[in-house]
This record gives structure tokens, sequence and C-alpha cells, in this order.
């Protein structure tokens, strides 16, 4: 019999939900409910059926309920819930099944993601209620960089702030980059053992990782998803005495700058104009210059940073762009493999133009080093890790 997994994304306002076939990969349906705990939260779906239905007031139980609903009227069943949960912390290497215990240590760990993690322990709990009998999977963001070395986790703090406050690099998008170095190794028909690669995850948030061997050694988040590479709405790396000087030259609180650095920065705030990619590269090109500098330095700082994360692999095998600019956007790509002269990339333009397409994601020239378009599919990982737990 086929095993179907409801995969719950919790947000602050929203979830978003797939029911994923682990074995085939496919989803068999997926939605969203939004507008949460205001008076007009909506769920929408699509797949097998696609519609919509307000859901007045509804909360993060009500939507679940509604999700459970809406499943029974398609006759459609599932063995097991499986949750995306930000922080695991160090507690969490791996994925695991929802008990008193886990949930304990996911609460330990909630200090260190506090806008996530209690959003969703609030998730778990709904769908306790919603799916009394049914067993349910963390599977965490940060969970696949536990594998990092010392000297690419540690911050030079004092050494007391790691050893007793936990404050250390973590990293996140971690399902995303399991699953494209773990689909690149199948479409080069080489065992993942054996390859060094670098992943960029490029959507809205956007994170590179190096990955040795199947193992996460290096990646450009840290402590919270703000550090690294230039995002939608995020600063990534800024000097450390920024808020200091915030604070003194214009008076912002810390919370003030937190919000600028996270929400007003990075494509957004060097643009003025959109944290969208698609609408920078139009408004690039009808002559809007304040775009053209963001795409530039988003791109600059992409490729800088993944010639850093080379000295974490010795080599490079291959490169793989992935997230809603890493699969969609050729200038992005062209750009920034343009930069990387001495790793020894070529673009192949008209395969870069169709994203790999015909030739398993491969956007390079033949015998020059690889370079990848790769479609991440984080749910089916969590849809997968939770089958596995359950059997
Ligand atoms: P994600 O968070 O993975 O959904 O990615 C969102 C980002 O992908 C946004 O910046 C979008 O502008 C970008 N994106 C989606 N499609 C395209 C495209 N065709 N060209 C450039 N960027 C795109």
């Amino acid at each position: 019999m086929k095993t179907n997994i409801l995969v719950i994304n919790c947000g602050s306002s929203s979830i978003k939900f797939s029911l994923a076939e682990p074995e085939s990969g496919q989803h068999i349906l997926s939605g969203l409910a939004e507008k949460l705990d205001s008076t007009h939260a909506l769920l929408k779906w699509k797949g097998v059926a696609s519609g919509s239905k307000e859901l007045g007031k509804a909360g993060h139980k009500e939507a679940l309920l509604g999700i459970v609903d809406l499943l029974q009227q398609l006759n459609l069943s599932c063995s097991a819930v499986g949750h995306r949960v930000v922080h695991g912390g160090e507690k969490f290497s791996s994925s695991c099944l929802v008990s008193e215990d886990s949930l304990a240590g996911l609460k330990a760990n909630s200090h260190l993601a506090p806008l996530h993690n209690p959003v969703n322990l609030q998730g778990i709990a709904a769908a306790k209620l919603a799916f009394p009998d049914l067993p349910q999977a963390m599977v965490f963001d940060t969970a696949f960089h536990q594998t990092m070395p010392r000297q690419a986790f540690l911050y030079a703090l004092p050494y007391a702030l790691y050893r007793d406050e936990g404050i250390r690099r973590y990293g996140f998008h971690g399902t995303s980059h399991r699953f494209v170095c773990q689909e690149a190794a199948r479409r080069l028909e080489r065992p993942i053992e054996e390859l060094a690669l670098i992943s960029a995850h490029l959507g809205n948030g956007c994170s590179a990782t190096a990955v040795l061997g199947g193992k996460s050694v290096d990646t450009t988040m840290g402590l919270t998803p703000l550090e690294g590479l230039v995002m939608g709405t995020r600063s990534g790396d800024i000097d450390p005495s920024l808020h200091e000087f915030l604070g003194n030259t214009l008076n912002l609180s810390l919370a003030e700058v937190s919000n600028l650095l996270n929400k007003k920065s990075g494509l957004l705030g060097l643009s003025g104009k959109s944290n969208d990619m698609r609408e920078l590269l139009e408004a690039e090109a009808a002559g809007d210059e304040r775009a053209a500098i963001a795409i530039q330095v988003f791109v600059y700082r992409l490729a800088k940073s993944i010639s850093a994360l080379t000295v974490a692999l010795g080599r490079l095998d291959a490169l793989i762009f992935t997230g809603g600019i890493g699969e969609n956007s050729c200038p992005v790509r062209q750009r920034c493999l343009d930069l990387l002269p001495f790793l020894g990339f070529q673009v192949d333009a008209e395969a870069n133009l169709t994203h790999g397409q015909d030739n398993k994601g491969i956007i390079s020239l033949e015998n020059t080093p690889c370079a990848m378009v790769i479609p991440t599919d984080e749910e089916i990982v969590i849809a997968r890790d939770t089958a596995a737990l359950i059997s």
C-alpha cells in the first residue's frame, strides 16, 4: 500500500502543506492556509483537486482542522505528519519522531529561534489535536549542518559563549541543500561519498553550502538566517559594529536595527524598489540604476562566498543552483559564473537559457567544471524522513 505523508510548514500567520507520496516523490495535494488569526483566513489547494475556502477567524488549530476536512472530502488518507522545524540546535542532527522527550528538546532550543520554533511547536500541538492517531515527525532546517567541523561553526568570540550559551554558526536550508546534493549525485551517476559540491539556494532567503562526501562542511548562514549572502530583504553579512553605530548615529533601538537588517535590507534595501529578482531584472533592463546596483551586489557577494566555500572542499566537482532565483534566473547564474573564471567555469549559454533541462540540469560546457540547476523539493525530504521514521 502507498504511504502518503502530510507535510506541514507552519509560519507565524500561515501553514503550507503538501500531501506527498515519498517513494515516487509525487505531490498529491498541496496548499496554503494564510492570513491566520485575522478575520479573513483563507485555505487554498491544488493537485488532484484545486479550490479555496474562507476560514474566517481561523488560527493554526482551525486551519489544520480545515485541512483534515479537505482530505476527508477528497477521500485522501495519510499515515503520518512531518513537520518542518527551523532550529534543532546541537541536540538534533537528524530528523526524529515527536515524543515528550523530543518536544522538551525543541522547547529548550526555542531561545535560538524565538520567531520560528514557538510557531513550529504550536503547529505540532495543533496537528496532534487534528490527527490524534497519527505519528508525527520533526525535520530540522539546521540538522544537515551538524557535521560542520569546529573551525567552520565557531565564531571567534569568548569560548564560554559557545560552551554555555550555544552561540555558534548553525546554518539553515539544510533540507534543501541535502536534497539537491543527493539529486546531483544521482544525475551525475556518481556516489555522493566521492563528491565535493557547493549548493546555492537562492530564494527570498539565500544560503550556499559546501558538501563533501554528502556532509555539510561549511555554510553561509550562522546563528540566525541573517548571516551570509545578500537576500530578498535581509542584509546578509555586515560589520558587527553596525548595531552600535546606528544606535549612536540614528538613535535606533536594537529591535529597530534588527528589523532594518531583516526586513528592509538586501535586494529591497539596495534597490528601494522590490525584493523580487524578476522585477529587479526588468527594472535594470529599463535603465533603473538602483536595481542594477542591487543585482550587482547580490551576484558579487554570491560569487565571493562560493569561492570562499571551496576552501572547505579543496576541490569542486559541481556547483548547484536552486531556489526561485537559482532555478529560474539565467542572468544571475551567468553573471555569478562569469565572476569565477579561476574555478574554470564556462557557461553553455543555450543550456543556461533552458535551465539545463535537456542535460540533467547541466549548464556548463562539456569538459569544463560542472554547474547545474536542480529544482529543490524540501517537502519530499520531509515526507521521506517521516516515512523512514515510522517504518
Ligand atoms: P523562493 O523563495 O524560492 O520562492 O524564491 C523567490 C525568488 O525567486 C524571488 O526573488 C523571485 O523573484 C525569484 N524568481 C522566481 N522566478 C524567477 C525568474 N523567472 N527570474 C528571476 N527570479 C525569479
